[in-house]
């Protein structure tokens, strides 16, 4: 194979991917697992991906073995940025850690301080980040690899297409939206502190309402745009969802596509997953109540097999709905369930949140931090999922939900809509409901909703269909692959 590959008789495309996280050496979110595992999908479809990331210290404790193999001086630094190469481990992506202590070595959260508050040289961090994935695409360095177009995720790489669109000769861009509302914006001053060309600073550039806006840069000076999932990238094209962006989204929209978020069925399979206590499958379903059982016992839930344990697992933020669930919560708590919540965020939803589980103590679990392998056996142990989002751009719960036999509750917006199929009697009756879909963000929309999954919860012969029809779904990222393959053609033709 490799002989045709090198004769260019396919045609290998030559892709660098800059983000600022990638499971498994950082992860804050879903940005962390789509970086994670995109770049393998494409590499088995015969693309030739590398990867860009900063040299966070985690990260390259997480690396363990690197090799230096390149020094770029970057304008404005007065020592040059490292190029630390190494493999995503378990998979055999090239991973290039750019390496500039004073921005990256120091421990934790990559985006926070140990406050919660952003890091407050995080413009100084992501700008430098950019220029670092210009000056690579560019070959301004010893590195030979020269990539056919730069993939760039969210703000934090919001400057790379900007640097890039100034050369004659260059890399096509694309710059994928994860998250509309994280925009990346900062004073004027650090407009000029970045050094940026002042005929950026105008409001059909890098200026949004007086500040710096990153996230503009890729929306305005890349050659492709994508987001998500199809109706996120519709939503933010409407006010309501657009972030004060709709307007130059729709000016864009011929050049704006929504790719659904594939997952990594390495990871995410209750088939073989190691974080899970007894393996199950379609097939095979039963050992999930060994699951629930160890859920229970690590939670502190009571032993109950007759009651639905509903999960919920993500950043405590707004954006989540986390409110919503904690407005029902009295109401929830006089039905027969129990609840499992793992997140972490904003500090007054974790005070909440513990308040509660004290009051509610053996109906309802709550764990606050980062545990992935909890996250695992959530999914695994619980028997519904509730993600009652205000928006979500993709979501990857809903899928591993989906996968686990864990029936989702969703609200109908963005990837949520283009995933969850509503236990409509037809949708049932015809095989395809795969979980509970409800349109209002209030309270009383996701009690309706809940009731609607318990009445299903007792019906067993419906409920085993819903889980059936869930785990057969593919949302594998093959197919999502091969349409990022397409898009970088259609970009390469523009760039
Ligand atoms: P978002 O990117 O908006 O945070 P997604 O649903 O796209 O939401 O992805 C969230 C990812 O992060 C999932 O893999 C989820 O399991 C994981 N995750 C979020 N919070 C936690 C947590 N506290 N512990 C473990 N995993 C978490």
């Amino acid at each position: 194979m490799n002989d045709f590959l090198d004769f260019g008789l396919i045609n290998v495309q030559k892709i660098l991917f800059v983000a600022s996280e990638a499971h498994p050496l950082i992860k804050t979110g879903g940005l962390g697992d789509i970086v994670g595992s995109l770049p393998a999908a494409l590499k088995s479809l015969h693309a030739d991906v590398r990867l860009l990331l900063p040299a966070y210290r985690d990260a390259v404790t997480r690396a363990g073995k690197f090799k230096t193999i390149a020094a770029l001086n970057i304008p404005g630094l007065d020592s040059p940025v490292n190029i630390l190469e190494t493999n995503l481990p378990g998979t055999s992506v090239i991973t290039w850690l750019a390496d500039f202590p004073k921005a990256y070595d120091r421990p934790g959260n990559p985006y926070l301080d140990p406050h919660g508050q952003p890091w407050s040289d995080n413009a100084m961090r992501f700008g430098l980040l950019s220029h670092v994935g210009a000056a690579l695409a560019l070959g301004h360095s010893r590195i030979k690899w020269r990539p056919d177009v730069v993939h760039c995720h969210d703000w934090q790489t919001g400057l790379v297409p900007v640097l890039l669109a100034r050369e004659k000769s260059r890399p096509a861009t694309i710059f994928t939206i994860h998250n509309l509302a994280y925009q990346g914006l900062f004073p004027y001053q650090t407009f000029t502190a970045l050094g940026l060309p002042p005929d950026l600073w105008s409001p059909g550039a890098l200026e949004f309402h007086g500040q710096l806006s990153f996230i503009k840069g890729g929306l305005l000076f890349s050659d492709q745009l994508s987001t998500v999932s199809p109706t996120y990238a519709l939503e933010i094209q409407t006010p309501e969802h657009g972030c004060g962006l709709d307007g130059l989204l729709r000016v864009r929209a011929a050049h704006l596509s929504g790719i659904l978020n594939g997952i990594d069925f390495s990871e995410w399979n209750p088939t073989r997953d190691p974080f899970i206590d007894k393996h199950y499958s379609v097939r095979r379903p039963k050992n999930k109540a060994t699951n629930k059982l160890a859920l229970q016992k690590k939670l502190g839930l009571l032993p109950e097999n007759k009651m639905p344990i509903i999960g919920m697992v993500g950043r405590l933020v707004e954006q989540k709905g986390i409110d919503l669930m904690l407005d029902t919560l009295p109401a929830l708590m006089l039905r027969p369930l129990q609840l499992a919540v793992l997140g972490s965020g904003e500090t007054t939803y974790e005070e909440a949140l513990r308040q509660q589980a004290v009051r509610y103590a053996g109906r309802f679990a709550v764990h606050i931090g980062y545990d992935e392998q909890l996250a695992h056996q959530i999914e695994a142990g619980a028997d519904m999922f509730l993600m009652p989002s205000r928006f979500e751009p993709c979501g990857l719960n809903q899928l591993y939900s989906l996968r686990y036999g864990t029936i989702p509750i969703v609200r109908r917006v963005g990837g949520l809509a283009d995933t969850v199929v509503d236990a409509t009697e037809e949708n049932i009756r015809v095989g395809k409901a795969t979980g509970i879909v409800f349109q209002e963000a209030g309270a009383s929309a996701l009690l309706t909703s809940v009731d609607r999954a318990l009445a299903l919860w007792r019906d067993r012969d419906r409920w085993k269909c819903l889980m059936r029809a869930g785990m057969r779904q593919d949302f594998s990222w093959h197919r999502s692959a091969q349409d990022y393959l397409k898009l970088y053609r259609e970009a390469r033709r523009l760039g």
